[in-house]
């Protein structure tokens, strides 16, 4: 891959800033360069915001037809899928993901950006004829203003999209701040979008780090709503700043998932969804199934037929199409992920299988872990409280559903769960208690756009996808109308 620079994208075009420092992303699985991105200041950020308010009070988009505003969104979503294997490719290589998960990734971006654009056909408010004589009362909904978002580096295409064409169908402009090691898709994402036809200033990209773009953004008086998604604890600080100015804010964060496996399952199915829950995106993933629950009468057998289907596991480079999962994000977080690993066996903890970095195979430039699986964890340990956000599962028995239960609830997180049972009753039950905003049920990360997505606790505030995805981007207008 040759090296790509990136400007800014801000009111319709690449914007080159303030200054000419930029952010070198290597590559987490080979080490190689990859792409320059614009070091944003706080006047570009400021630039951006004056672009996307311009863009919202004078219009055309916020008064352009639902029908019309659908008609951009399903073409830009054609353009994204024209492009799939190139930005796939920028996915794959900056996340460090397999470039099948980034192909997954950027075709349900595209498919949360049709369904926005249906769900805006159907914005609509109500209107009272019974508030009393000669009156009317209309509630309306109408979009928030403008709305900063700050996204991560696990899934860039997907956290953006969750928020994005929901805002855009609500009448909302726009500034992003991406993570900024995985800035390429939001860049490629906003210049796809002029083309297909989003006016100049709705969607505008600043590129820079948290502390100076996006401090920018969630102190900016112009930004009307922060929309982030991110860990726990600057999710507590963006937070803290939106509360000093009023802002609405909307946060989705970590997660500590536990997959929960009863005796009554069809195991041979729980094995692959466990599996997968604790490999996909190489355990970077917020609702990853860190946590095994399983009940005590089959724990054993389970755990050996588990590191078996581990062993099998294809860590490859990003690009290599038949890799299970791949690099770790950078350095710094493949010694954080071994860190835990040590702090797992200093606990008590029972390394069952993995445990090791893979350099083997070509893979002693990046930063790969091999998938890990600790037994006898108990609550109090670490490895079980904190999010790991690695290759990393940690395995608890149970004896009775109540157990199981607090369990699985025994967390400062609730972003999912996963519950395994063929009895629909007590799926239906536990489903009740599980303090998360998603349970899967006899399946693990599988969901469907028109479900909204979220967290309970310290996973955060707010949702994305489903009407409510949309509706968290509009304010609540009351006329009461004398006639
Ligand atoms: P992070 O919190 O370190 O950074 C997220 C974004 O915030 C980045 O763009 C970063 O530059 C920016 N940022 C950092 N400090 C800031 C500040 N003071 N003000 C404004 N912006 C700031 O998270 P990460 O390491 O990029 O991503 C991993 C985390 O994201 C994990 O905790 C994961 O669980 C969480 N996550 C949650 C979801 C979800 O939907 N709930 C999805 C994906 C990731």
């Amino acid at each position: 891959m040759t090296l790509r620079t990136y400007a800014h994208f801000i009111d319709g075009a690449d914007a080159a800033g303030t200054s000419s420092e930029t952010i070198r992303r290597t590559s987490p699985g080979h080490g190689g360069d990859l792409a320059d991105f614009a070091a944003g200041t706080a006047e570009d950020l400021n630039v951006a915001v004056t672009a996307a308010r311009r863009s919202f009070e004078e219009g055309p988009w916020r008064e352009m037809p639902a029908t019309d505003k659908a008609a951009i969104l399903n073409r830009w979503g054609d353009l994204i899928l024209e492009n799939l294997e190139r930005l796939a490719e920028i996915e794959a290589e900056e996340s460090g993901k397999p470039i099948s998960y980034a192909k997954g990734e950027i075709q349900h971006s595209v498919a949360m950006t049709r369904y926005a654009a249906s769900l805006g056909l159907q914005l609509h408010g109500e209107a009272f004829q019974n508030v009393g004589q000669n009156a009317l009362g209309l509630v309306s909904r109408e979009p928030r203003g403008v709305v900063g978002m700050i996204t991560p580096w696990n899934f860039p295409m997907v956290t953006l999209f969750q928020k994005l064409p929901y805002a855009l169908a609500a009448g909302c402009s726009v500034v992003v701040k991406p993570s900024e090691l995985t800035s390429g898709t939001t860049i490629e994402a906003a210049r796809l979008g002029a083309q297909a036809g989003l006016p100049a200033g709705v969607f505008n990209v600043v590129t820079g780090t948290g502390s100076v773009v996006g401090n920018a953004m969630t102190s900016h008086p112009e930004v009307d709503m922060i929309s982030f998604t991110g860990s726990t604890p600057v999710g507590k600080a963006i937070g803290e700043a939106c509360a000093r100015s009023v802002k609405r804010c909307a946060l989705e964060l970590g997660g500590k998932a536990a997959n929960v496996v009863f005796a009554d399952a069809d195991l041979d199915a729980a094995l692959d969804g466990v599996l997968f829950g604790i490999i996909l995106n190489q355990g970077e993933e917020c609702v990853g199934g860190t946590r095994l629950l399983i009940e005590e009468s089959v724990a054993a057998e389970f755990v050996e037929k588990l590191c078996a289907r581990a062993a099998k596991v294809r860590t490859g480079l990003p690009l290599d199409k038949t890799a299970d999962q791949s690099a770790l994000i950078h350095e710094g977080h493949l010694q954080k992920v071994l860190d835990y690993i040590e702090i797992g066996k200093q606990e008590g903890a029972t390394l069952a299988c993995g445990g090791n970095r893979i350099t083997e195979g070509g893979l002693d430039k990046g930063f790969f872990v091999e998938p890990t699986i600790f037994t006898n964890v108990t609550p109090d340990m670490r490895i079980f409280r904190e999010e790991i956000f690695g290759p990393v599962l940690t395995v608890t028995t149970f004896k009775t559903e109540n157990e199981a239960v607090a369990l699985a609830n025994d967390t400062n997180y609730g972003l999912g769960n996963g519950l395994w049972t063929k009895d629909v009753d007590k799926a239906i039950l536990i489903t009740r208690r599980l303090k998360s905003g998603t349970v899967f049920v006899n399946t693990f990360l599988e969901t469907s756009v028109q479900m909204p997505f979220g967290g309970f606790k310290q996973s955060g505030v707010g949702r994305e996808n489903g009407i409510d995805g949309l509706l968290e981007y509009t304010e609540v207008k009351s006329a009461f109308i004398k006639l």
